[in-house]
């Protein structure tokens, strides 16, 4: 296929190369004099070639990363329906308290004295992640929701073997559950047993007991599930998980669905994440820091990951051992993300309780919206029933068509949207998972859900090829997503051209 335009360039957005390509070793954004004489102290080990680093002036680098930031879609720009990935917009207050130089310049070997405020606010902020959940206690140290799984059963392992029960080693995971949980259970040294799924897309109480037996160490759950449904028998659940003697892990990352409303610990949880990059408000689906705190129940707290913060007369300490307790190790280097901390707590007191369960509802009230509007162009497997905080649509109505999920997500590219979820959950045959989030006003749902109507409507019309064709309007073209995966190309060499190989993609 031939570039619409002569340079690669499209619509007053200019195609950019690799700052490799364009950086040259004698460029630099500053121009100092020559060092005279200035004695080395290298041995004869200086350097004799130049280092191949792109050197830019200041005008090229601004450029350069502008351009690049163009060609990212972002929540600032409009609604971003990926599923499970709660893109919700982030309050500037909350960038603004991240930045305060207290919380923002610290560093992690500072004296303690001198990060009582750092401390305080991360103790505030637990109190706040228990008290929401009625957990008793929490990690905060753990970087993501996967590592927050590892915490939360790293923590059930070690409260097996103290029981002398380690010979317990197989973990329950449903079959709609997200690709981290199974991985978890595996790398923490469980074997993982499915739970199939259910037409109804629920987990059900007689599956999980016909699969309890003295080596279950844990069952994981998610909460509402991946579906988009609360899990109605999931107190039934918890009590014969805890009379097999085994533990209770929740994936907490749709939290944002309950958040107010339900506290996992009444559920009879023992373990769960939160994704504060999802719930709790910090910019996501770049690739920047995360935070998955693990709250903990009283069974497992004893185990939670040092450090621990101890507040001792007036003062607080970070401690490697404290009373009581039975550490399984630590997470992490330090102590976790500070931004995100700082972030998640300004958005819980800017809130407050009341306005905390107004987002759930929001968020609620939002997905059922979509689902309304969408249901009789689509086919919801689960539509019949309201939805928690995602509609679920399936390939059912567009497939005999000739259309695909991943047709649908690309013509949405062309009509100015970052696609929804695809192909999750596995259950349902070609998934298409949308999460609006409660920052949506109204006029943008129905702006996306019109273009999702008629997109419907071409398919209808039997505009195939109009599908197959899609995206026309992006940088990139239809990319090979099996061979990007399969053999990644990570390294550029000079000599390599990526504007060839982007030609060739087109
Ligand atoms: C996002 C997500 C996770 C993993 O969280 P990360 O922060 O991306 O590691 C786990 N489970 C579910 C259901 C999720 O949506």
């Amino acid at each position: 296929m031939t570039p619409p335009t002569t340079s690669g360039n499209r619509g007053l957005l200019q195609a950019e190369p690799l700052i490799f390509e364009t950086g040259h070793a004698t460029g630099a954004g500053v121009d100092l004099p020559e060092p005279k004489g200035a004695p080395t102290k290298l041995n004869g080990l200086t350097r004799k070639a130049a280092l191949d680093l792109p050197g830019l002036s200041e005008p090229e680098t601004m450029r350069h990363f502008v351009r690049l930031s163009q060609k990212n879609y972002a929540i600032d720009l409009g609604l971003f329906p990926l599923g499970s990935c709660t893109m919700k917009h982030n309050p500037r207050l909350n960038e603004r308290a991240a930045r305060f130089e207290g919380f923002a310049d610290l560093h992690p070997l500072q004296p303690v004295a001198t990060v009582q405020g750092a401390l305080e606010l991360m103790d505030e902020l637990a109190h706040w992640l228990c008290t929401l959940t009625g957990m008793p206690a929490v990690a905060l140290s753990p970087k993501a929701g996967a590592h927050g799984e590892f915490c939360g059963m790293l923590a059930i392992k070690a409260a097996l073997e103290a029981r002398g029960e380690g010979r317990r080693k197989r973990v329950l995971v449903p079959s709609s559950a997200h690709g981290t949980n199974p991985a978890t259970a595996a790398a923490a040294g469980f074997t993982v047993d499915e739970i199939p799924a259910r037409d109804d897309g629920r987990v059900h109480l007689d599956d999980v007991k016909a699969k309890l037996g003295p080596d279950v160490a844990a069952i994981m759950i998610t909460n509402p599930n991946t579906c988009g449904l609360f899990e109605p028998e999931i107190r039934r659940i918890a009590d014969a998980i805890h009379e097999a003697g085994a533990y209770f892990y929740c994936d907490g990352a749709n939290y944002n669905a309950i958040v107010g409303k339900v506290r996992p610990g009444d559920l009879g949880v023992d373990a769960m994440h939160i994704n504060l990059h999802k719930t709790f408000s910090t910019p996501h689906g770049g690739g920047g820091p995360g935070a998955g705190p693990t709250v903990l129940s009283a069974a497992l707290a004893p185990f939670a990951p040092v450090p621990h913060i101890v507040l001792r007369g007036r003062t607080r300490e970070l401690r490697e051992h404290a009373h009581g307790t039975q550490a399984f190790g630590r997470m992490c280097a330090f102590h976790g993300q500070m931004g995100m901390f700082t972030r998640a707590l300004a958005y819980m007191l800017s809130h407050g309780s009341d306005g905390l369960r107004q987002v759930a509802e929001d968020a609620v009230l939002n997905a059922n919206y979509l689902l309304a509007r969408l249901k009789p162009h689509f086919s919801a497997p689960f539509g019949e029933r309201p939805c928690m905080h995602e509609v679920l649509l399936d390939d059912s109505s567009i497939k005999p068509k000739g259309v695909e999920t991943i047709d649908m997500a690309k013509a949405l590219l062309d009509e100015g949207y970052h696609p929804f979820t695809t192909y999750f959950p596995l259950v349902v045959h070609g998934a298409m998972l949308i999460e609006p989030t409660e920052t949506e006003p109204k006029r943008e749902l129905d702006r996306f859900a019109e273009v999702m109507i008629a997109l419907a409507g071409r398919v209808n019309a039997g505009e195939v090829e109009f599908f197959k064709q899609a995206p026309k309007l992006t940088p990139m073209r239809r990319l090979d997503d099996t061979r990007a995966a399969r053999q990644p190309k990570l390294r550029w060499r000079r000599g390599d051209n990526s504007a060839g190989a982007r030609q060739a993609a087109e």
